[in-house]
């Protein structure tokens, strides 16, 4: 295989992604060629990225004559023959399979046997895109994230005719960059924008429903531990851009009901509520700042009975509950047996939620009083979704969160819907890396770093899984399923072995 390191680097395209990976390129030593279409573009590139590394020096980032060096290894070509030597030529133009096709001719025509070349695609097939080319087994993809220099993560995409040994090339190439290389298989939104996709797809599911407001949701999955609740997020990467990747992850999955695009951000794009580029989208924007209004804290309406307090079921939640209790100086009764997890206050129930609504759940088990809150999936104490049983007194809606305070959380009353906030999403996004997996797109261990390095995620979604336990998971998401039938809440057949395993051990 072709020895790549320190050899000329041609990069197409010299918008943002294309001068992000020139500049890491050149930074880890390799003659960098830049050529672009757009006439100007190119030098302009160049004198962008000779500023950036000038403030990294500046900043005491990187060594001055390291700097000076990296820019005089850089140069802006207005013809590919200009670049005949180099060993790799990444591609990083428009997001367009004939465009992209037509530039692979040329450059193949421009340089040797043996140059690899990448794509920087972020949602096209690269089996697809290396159709037409004299030889389709040196076509990769090569997925770098926004903004190149500070992503670590590098998708490294195989089509059905890549040949392994150009990806492992690519992997160890972007090791040495110093990025995170995972290799996925090129089926729609390879790793990262495929297992995000139920981050925002369950928001907008709890949002069509009116089952609670976009700072709820946010407060809510802030609170288990990510950067960005999934309302914020979409706000930030514009719905435009977010509703045409599901809708092409839609499209190209045949229409799987998993992935149905949702009416609530089709209205959102309509209305041209792009988000913060707009000034408006799920929330408004005043000078590029999001005008909230402070979610005033919870305050217990009264002191909550001197009573004993059951604690029911096992596991880590059930431990956490039982400790809380006891450090708030509660007399605790452990029930483990029972069947769920929870705590139970004289006639009345706190449980955690199955994916059932607590109405559900109270008429299932006649038991009245009956609230359910999300899964407590960080460790540290933060906002917590609950809700109330229709059938719930008055007494109990007043002491159900008091009692969520006591243990710890803050509580966000919303409506009585299905697997809460945290839980759902969780399981979603466990239920489509395992899906991931079973159909070897990626490992587990990949499908982690993904999550973790491209989008920021406080856990990998196998983390999450060892933690809740696959047969948790596969409860949530069956209880979902017999309520909004359908596709889109199937279990992974992955999931349903591990669960199956976990049962007989
Ligand atoms: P961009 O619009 O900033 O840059 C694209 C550049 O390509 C422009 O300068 C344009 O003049 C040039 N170009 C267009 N057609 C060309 C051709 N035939 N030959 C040479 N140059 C041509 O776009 P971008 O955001 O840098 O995205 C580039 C690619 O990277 C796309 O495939 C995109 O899907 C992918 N990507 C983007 C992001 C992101 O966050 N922006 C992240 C990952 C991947």
């Amino acid at each position: 295989m072709t020895e790549l390191a320190g050899r000329p680097v041609l990069v197409v395209g010299a918008g943002i992604m294309g001068s992000g990976i020139a500049q890491v390129a050149t930074q880890a030593g390799h003659p960098v060629f830049l050529y672009d279409t757009r006439p100007g573009a190119a030098q302009g590139a160049v004198r962008t990225i000779g500023a950036a590394l000038e403030a990294l020096a500046a900043k005491g980032r990187i060594a001055p004559e390291a700097a000076r060096a990296a820019v005089a290894r850089l140069r802006a070509i207005d013809r590919l023959e200009d670049a005949a030597d180099c060993a790799l030529a990444v591609e990083a133009i428009v997001e367009d399979l004939a465009a992209k096709r037509a530039l692979y001719r040329e450059v193949e025509q421009a340089v040797g046997q043996g140059c690899l070349i990448a794509s920087n695609t972020s949602s096209l097939s690269i089996t697809a895109l290396g159709q037409g080319l004299r030889n389709p087994g040196r076509f990769v993809g090569m997925h770098f994230f926004n903004p190149v220099p500070l992503m670590k993560l590098v998708e490294v995409v195989s089509g059905l005719e890549t040949d392994p040994a150009v990806a492992a090339a690519i992997e160890a190439l972007a090791r040495a960059w110093g990025k995170v290389p995972v290799q996925a298989r090129s089926t729609p939104g390879f790793i990262v924008n495929r297992i995000a996709r139920p981050f925002y797809a369950e928001a907008l599911m709890l949002l069509q429903e009116r089952a609670a407001e976009p700072a709820q949701i946010d407060a809510c999955l802030r609170g288990a531990g990510f950067r960005m609740g999934p309302c914020e997020l979409m706000d930030l990467i514009g719905h435009d851009t977010n509703f045409a990747v599901t809708q092409s992850m839609h499209a190209a999955s045949f229409g799987d009901r998993r992935y149905v695009p949702s009416a609530v951000q089709r209205e959102l794009v309509e209305a041209g509520r792009l988000g913060r580029k707009t000034g408006r989208g799920l929330y408004e924007y005043r000078d590029g700042l999001p005008v909230r209004t402070d979610r005033p804290s919870f305050v217990p309406a009264g002191p909550l009975p001197e009573c004993p307090v059951s604690v029911h079921g096992r596991g880590p939640v059930a431990d956490r509950l039982a400790d809380a209790l006891r450090h708030a100086g509660r007399q605790v009764v452990r029930v483990r047996e029972s069947g769920w997890v929870g705590v139970g206050v004289e006639s009345a129930e706190l449980r955690l939620t199955d994916g059932r609504p607590a109405t559900c759940v109270a008429g299932e088990t006649g038991q009245r009083d009956l609230a359910v809150f999300d899964l407590p999936i960080a460790d540290g104490a933060g906002a917590l979704a609950w809700s109330c049983a229709d059938t719930a007194s008055g007494s109990w809606r007043t002491d159900a969160p008091a009692w969520l305070a006591l243990l710890g959380f803050e509580p966000i009353e919303i409506e009585d819907t299905a697997g809460l906030v945290v839980a759902r999403t969780v399981a979603m996004l466990i239920n489509e890396a395992a899906d991931a997996v079973q159909q070897g797109v990626c490992t587990a261990e990949a499908a982690d770093l993904a999550m973790k390095l491209g989008v920021n995620y406080p856990a990998g979604p196998f983390e999450w899984l060892d933690r809740w336990g696959a047969g948790e998971v596969v409860r949530v998401l069956r209880n979902l399923d017999a309520l909004y039938r359908g596709e889109r809440y199937r279990a992974s057949p992955y999931l349903l072995r591990r669960a199956w395993t976990d049962g007989m051990a």
